[in-house]
């Protein structure tokens, strides 16, 4: 409920409980929810009882995530098929349940902020819409999102407040983490929390599927091993989800970070300097993210030790034009869609992936989500979705700073 911890630091789990490897073995006849209620019940049995545990994470996967075979030995999970159509609904709709679970027995109202690159404000909007007593605010930046992903959390006479940062998904993040800290804030009478992958609480259900992923090589071949999973980055929340699960024990030999231009990550991973920059905008724009606030969270994970972590991790960046022509080439080869943030795992896969080795990467989002770049990549055209058409909904419309974000939380 806390969000960011009070001195500014994220939160990570004070131990990772390890699953018996007994789990592994049946793993394959096992479906996301029955891994899911195990998974949670080891993270957090302590705080919230075994049937509430159960409840809530089979209210949040309401959809499949399956996983499909796009060539030999290389399989793309399919994170697309909940409410707006990214992996994104998983944490969100788990969040949404835990916070009204634990907001019910304060009884205060709880005010819910999200800073978002793309897909993060539809699938908040869609996890929290008409929760009681929570408001969600959305802050996004100016030109950064599709007319899709905008309708997705413009709703009229909803929970919901929409509010356009004139800046950067940076900036929008910055302003976001500042009021977690601010001291009147944190004096009102209302639980001011975040729904970005800050809230460790987004991340542990998105553990969930890596699992899930492991599964179903495991049904197809029994004795399924080396498994590398590439991850497309932007905040590096669903790398750090990946990490937990395999620190719980999931047999991964390793991950592979990919990213568009923005490339701070994999190059982090060549040179050891972790060095945040100014973000550029590319297609693939959920992933367009400079200062990745959960990299700290990954040096946790590896206790700062560089080697250890870069003998897990591989890492390459793509430009624009080599995503758009995967995406093309995909399409004609494999008669596969890919959507430009999926393109750019699965060029990384192919990039890292040795013989033997049994690759995964993940599909982040729906192609129809981002249907410029499909159109202009591809040719398929995605009609515009009505909503996306009709979206009108009141934008509050701020510089990027603390006060004006602050005017709007105090106000109502
Ligand atoms: C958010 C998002 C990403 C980046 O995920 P992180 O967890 O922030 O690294 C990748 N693809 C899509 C489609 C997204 O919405």
């Amino acid at each position: 409920m806390t969000g960011l911890a009070p001195d500014g630091g994220l939160f990570m789990p004070e131990r990772i409980p390890v699953i018996p490897s007994a789990f592994f073995k049946n793993i394959g006849e096992m479906g996301i929810r029955e891994i899911a209620y195990v998974v949670a019940d080891m993270m957090l049995g302590e705080d919230i009882d075994s049937a509430d545990i159960k409840r809530i994470v089979f209210d949040t996967f309401s959809f499949d995530i399956p996983l499909v075979e796009l060539e030999r030995e290389i399989f793309a999970l399919e994170l697309f098929h909940g409410p707006t159509l990214a992996f994104k609904d998983v944490g969100a709709r788990f969040l949404a349940r835990i916070v009204s679970h634990f907001g019910l027995t304060a009884e205060q109202k709880v005010k819910v902020i999200v800073a978002t690159s793309g897909d993060s404000g539809g699938a908040v909007a869609n996890g929290f819409l008409d929760v009681p007593g929570v408001e969600v605010y959305i802050l996004f930046p100016s030109g950064g999102l599709s007319a899709v992903q905008k309708a997705q959390f413009c709703i009229p006479n909803a929970n919901i407040t929409p509010i356009e940062v004139h800046g950067t998904f940076d900036d929008c993040q910055r302003i976001a983490k500042a009021a977690f800290t601010d001291s009147e804030l944190r004096s009102t009478d209302f639980i001011l929390t975040s729904a970005n992958s800050i809230n460790i609480c987004r991340l542990l259900p998105q553990m969930f599927y890596f699992f899930h992923a492991y599964a179903q090589l495991a049904r197809r071949n029994p004795s399924v091993k080396d498994v590398v999973v590439s991850v497309p980055c932007g905040n590096l929340g669903n790398l750090t989800a990946g990490l937990l699960a395999w620190k719980m024990g999931l047999p991964v030999k390793r991950f592979v970070v990919a990213n568009n231009a923005n490339a701070v990550t994999s190059d982090y991973l060549k040179s050891g300097l972790f060095e945040p920059r100014r973000t550029v905008r590319t297609v693939a724009r959920s992933m367009d993210v400079g200062n990745p606030s959960n990299i700290h969270r990954i040096f946790d994970l590896f206790d700062n030790d560089f080697n250890a972590l870069s003998q897990m991790l591989g890492g390459y960046s793509f430009p624009d034009a080599e995503i758009m022509e995967c995406m093309a080439d995909t399409y004609s080869i494999h008669n596969y869609l890919l959507d430009p943030h999926g393109a750019t795992a699965y060029m990384a896969l192919k990039r890292d992936l040795a013989d033997g080795e049994q690759g995964i990467f993940l599909e982040t989002a729906h192609p129809s989500k981002f249907p410029r770049a499909v159109r202009d990549a591809v040719g398929v055209d995605f009609k515009k979705p009505a909503a996306a058409e009709n979206a009108k909904c009141h934008v509050a419309k701020i510089p990027p700073s603390l006060d004006a974000l602050k005017k709007i939380l105090l106000a109502d």
